[in-house]
This record gives structure tokens, C-alpha cells and sequence, in this order.
């Protein structure tokens, strides 16, 4: 698939829907919205993966340079485009829906090489790098804004109640309760909230109310 981008010239975002709102990205649930939707990711993704690796199995157990090979390659090549093409159709869709819903769109600035440490293979099935670039393009494209928070931010230590941040949290936590206000906050969507939080500080919408903590040079 081929996509053509034009460019677009800088402009105010359109306020169609006055709202403003912080994602959190995960393994199991895509995005995380700071408005209480939680977009999974796709099952069929999962379905074709498999597909691929079995394809992928065929192919290498069959003998080089023969015709078999050659057929097990091309079988490959397409399971691989047609996961492609339908992830490419998801995230378009969705970024469809999500400018149609909020005029702001806050997001952590990535850090793909400290995910791909904890998380292995799966951030290339998830391709978040790949779902932001079509989502600011859609964005510019309608006149909304992606605002992308500092990466330092600890977005999922920071209560987002009463602002205490915590010394430590384990990826496995998936809830916690805040030893100071003693909310029960839920990983991801405490994260989302947190970054649009900040995200909304960062495009002038309101003070960052959450202590900061220094950056380390
Ligand atoms: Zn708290």
C-alpha cells in the first residue's frame, strides 16, 4: 500500500468538540483514554500472526531452491502484506474516530527502545510509531492537535489525585493504592489521565499541577 502524503500548512486547532484528552498505550489494551474507552487491540492481528509464523514454519522446513520453497516464500510474503494492510486500515479508522471525538490528543513521547527491552517482539505487532504518524496526519488534516508529553514524565507512578509519585512501581502492578489520598488508581488509566493532565498545561489549557520531578543531565 502506498501513501501519498500532501503537506499541510500550520493551522489553530478547530475546537469542534472542546475536549481534550491523554493516552496511555499498552500491550493488551491498544490505548488507554483518559475518558474512561479502552481500545483493544485487534484479535485479528493476533489470528494472522500466528498464520505468518506457521507460514513462516512451512517456508523454512521446505528444501532450498525448490519449487516448494519458492511457493511456501510467496505465501509468506502475502500473509505478511495482508496483516499489513488490515493493521494499516485499523489504525486509520481509528484515528478517524479519535479526532472525531476530541479536539487535543495527548500522548508520551516514545521510547520504543526501552519498550522493546521490556516487552520483546510485540511493539512491532502494535506498531505505535506506526498508528501515531497516520493519526497526526489525520489530526493536521482536520485541524486537530497530537501534543506528545516529556518521556521522564512518570506518568504511571504519578497519583494523579493528590500527586504523589511513587519510588517504584512493577509493570506487573496493574492497580495501586496511593499511600498518601489511599485512591485505588488503575495502572493505565491513571497514566492517561496524568498525560492529559500535563498535555493540557503544554498547550496552555491549565497549570501542571503534579510536582515535577528534576531531570537528571
Ligand atoms: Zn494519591
Amino acid at each position: 500500500m502506498v501513501i501519498v502524503i500532501d503537506s499541510y500548512a500550520e493551522s489553530e486547532v478547530k475546537s469542534t468538540t472542546g475536549k481534550i484528552a491523554g493516552f496511555d498505550f499498552g500491550l493488551k489494551t491498544f490505548l488507554t483514554c483518559s475518558e474512561v474507552i479502552l481500545i483493544e487491540s485487534p484479535q485479528f492481528l493476533k489470528q494472522f500472526l500466528n498464520a505468518i509464523k506457521r507460514a513462516n514454519r512451512s517456508h523454512s522446513k521446505k528444501l532450498k531452491g525448490s519449487n516448494n520453497r519458492e511457493r511456501a516464500r510467496k505465501n509468506l510474503v502475502r500473509k505478511q502484506e495482508d496483516v499489513s494492510n488490515r493493521r494499516c486500515d485499523w489504525f486509520w479508522k481509528l484515528a478517524h474516530k479519535l479526532t472525531d471525538k476530541f479536539d487535543i490528543l495527548c500522548f508520551e513521547t516514545l521510547n520504543l527502545k526501552g519498550m522493546q527491552c521490556l516487552w520483546g517482539s510485540n511493539i512491532s505487532d502494535l506498531a505505535f510509531r506506526e498508528f501515531l504518524q497516520i493519526l497526526e496526519w489525520v489530526a493536521k488534516k482536520k485541524g486537530k492537535q497530537v501534543v506528545y508529553i516529556e518521556q521522564w514524565y512518570p506518568s504511571s507512578k504519578t497519583c494523579f489525585n493528590c500527586g504523589q509519585i511513587l519510588e517504584d512501581l512493577d509493570l506487573s502492578v496493574r492497580e495501586w493504592r496511593c499511600p498518601s489520598c489511599q485512591s485505588i488508581n488503575g495502572r493505565d488509566q491513571n497514566a492517561a489521565k496524568n498525560i492529559q493532565a500535563v498535555g493540557a498545561s503544554t498547550v496552555g489549557l491549565g497549570d501542571v499541577r503534579r510536582a515535577m520531578p528534576a531531570i537528571a543531565v
